[in-house]
């Protein structure tokens, strides 16, 4: 598709430029490169700053973007050299691919060293680009950015309201709690308790607190926020957020809704491991909303015990399932015949998909009724603009406020009771959900009943205002036009008209 300019090109001057900087990690750069394409599909200039093995997973989305005429290039900058003395393998280029836990704060250290490529590129070009859009995992473009004179959005991979309780409980430097604490966030406009393991914060692993005040300076002295959320979705929390920081925040999303064909969908992150069609044909003989899709997330990885809790939850649940597992959970003999088992067990009920999924393909189709997640919040947010209610159950960092927005404030989610994070790599140790906690609350929120009625029809009354946020004259689509006004024009936004009361006057 051509891209729909909405500035007259022979009057006006040229289209804006933006330049993405997506954090290397799919839950960052999957949404990124959404904006990337729908910043170039309304006539804006799009420039994703990757390293290498990340602009090979691209290619699907550049050579999309090619087809579609779309205004989107991939700048291709070196990894860091002080990855091999740092110790991390050759091509560990993207968090997903690390193997190993020791590697994972060197790999954000080695990131700070592309700060100099960076500058570089920004300096070669021939014009000015008009903004710098980075996620606030790489708060080292702060610097770059500055000194080069440019102005700077962060985004924010969470939802508002996640983010809202992090600024409100940094401010307080309640994130410094010991083990047994709990507390209120303070200046939400809804009661949050949390714990421990349930409270705002990244980078709240001791040793990590330097990443955490760089990415809290790096929102603070940004020019503003882009967030991919909605203003029906959750106003009062977008509000309160944009009046805390007291800069403006762009809520543009879903940007998953920019992928409204096959081609698009398949193009997002990874190559599917399983061509989109076999799974949409299995799911064209289901009935409307029947099955419940499984799928917890590029990162979250179950070790083999748990995964046969899942396994044994979903048979036992006797619904209709799409179960997807890593190719790393699937590693070991012992799980692969331990799976073939249970296919054999569910045939024609029940369907495991080996690696990466075509998600939105599956999350789109009217067979599929509801998702059990690990609460990332593009997958809350990709279940709910297709109005599919959701089994939340949060492993770590925001997934467990995202928990608390889905089932608490917007009513569309039936938690699994997961109440303490778990290792990235799996964390027998910390096994709390069985598989009579995975039935249970499968069965409670395909049941047909009336509790059950009521949350898909919210999730559904949901997904119908996110295609209208969308929609040209839609709060998003409008908020877009704004943001490329504004960096044509360089009339930014004006944040000092915002006033909103914020005060805890609702429970959940
Ligand atoms: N995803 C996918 N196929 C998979 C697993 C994940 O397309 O098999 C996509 C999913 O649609 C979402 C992203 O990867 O866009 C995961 O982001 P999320 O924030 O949900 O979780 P994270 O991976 O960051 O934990």
């Amino acid at each position: 598709m051509a891209p729909t300019a909405e500035l007259d090109t022979a009057t006006s001057p040229p289209p804006p430029h933006f330049v993405i900087v997506p954090f290397p990690a799919q839950g960052h750069t999957i949404p990124m490169v959404d904006l990337a394409r729908l910043l170039a599909e309304r006539g804006a200039r799009a420039s994703l700053v990757v390293t290498p093995v990340n602009a090979a997973r691209l290619r699907g989305a550049a050579d999309h973007a090619a087809r579609a005429e779309l205004p989107l290039e991939i700048v291709e900058v070196p990894f860091p050299p002080s990855a091999a003395d740092a110790g991390l393998p050759p091509g560990v280029e993207n968090i997903d691919l690390i193997t190993d836990y020791a590697d994972f704060r060197p790999f954000f250290d080695v990131m700070r060293d592309l700060a100099a490529p960076l500058e570089a590129y920004l300096r070669a070009l021939p014009a000015p680009p008009s903004c710098v859009i980075s996620d606030l995992s790489n708060s080292w473009t702060a610097g770059v950015v500055s000194r080069v004179g440019l102005p700077r959005l962060f985004f924010h991979g969470p939802s508002c309201f996640y983010s809202l309780c992090d600024l409100n409980a940094a401010a307080h430097g309640l994130q410094q709690q010991a083990d047994d604490d709990r507390y209120v966030v303070p200046g939400m406009p809804v009661r949050v308790e949390v714990t421990k393991d349930t409270q705002p914060g990244f980078f709240n692993t001791p040793g990590w607190e330097d990443l955490r005040d760089a990415a809290m300076e790096a929102m603070r002295t940004a020019d503003g926020g882009v967030v991919n959320t909605f203003l029906d979705l959750e106003d009062e929390f977008i509000a309160c957020f944009e009046a805390a920081l007291a800069k403006p925040v762009w809520t543009l999303g879903p940007f998953c809704l920019y992928n409204r064909d096959a081609d698009a969908m398949a193009s997002r992150g990874n190559t599917p491991d399983v061509a989109q069609s076999v799974v949409t044909t299995w799911l064209d003989a289901m009935d409307t909303d029947s099955v419940i899709y499984v799928n917890f997330g590029s990162l979250a990885r179950k070790v083999p015990k748990y995964l046969f809790e899942v396994g044994h939850g979903l048979e036992d649940s006797g619904k209709p399932f799409v179960w997807v597992v890593k190719e790393s959970e699937v590693a070991t003999p012992e799980v692969q015949e331990w799976l073939s088992a249970l296919e054999a067990r569910v045939a024609g009920r029940g369907v495991v998909v080996r690696g990466w999924a075509p998600q939105l393909a599956i999350l789109s189709h009217r067979a599929v009724g509801g998702f059990v997640t690990h609460c990332g919040w593009n997958s809350i947010l990709e279940s709910i603009a297709h109005g599919v209610p959701v089994v939340t159950w949060p492993h770590f960092t925001d997934q467990f406020l995202n928990e608390r927005l889905a089932v608490n404030v917007l009513g569309v989610g039936v938690p699994v009771g997961a109440t303490a994070s778990v290792l990235l790599f799996g964390d027998e140790a910390a096994m709390q959900v069985g598989r009579a906690d995975v039935a249970r609350a499968v069965s409670k929120l395909m049941d047909g009943g009336e509790e059950a009625g009521e949350r898909r029809r919210k999730a559904k009354e949901y997904g119908e205002k996110a295609h209208r946020a969308m929609e040209k004259g839609g709060s998003s689509y409008e908020s877009l036009t704004q943001l490329i006004r504004s960096f044509t024009l360089q009339e930014p936004k004006n944040s000092s008209s915002i006033t909103v009361e914020c005060s805890a006057n609702r429970h959940i």
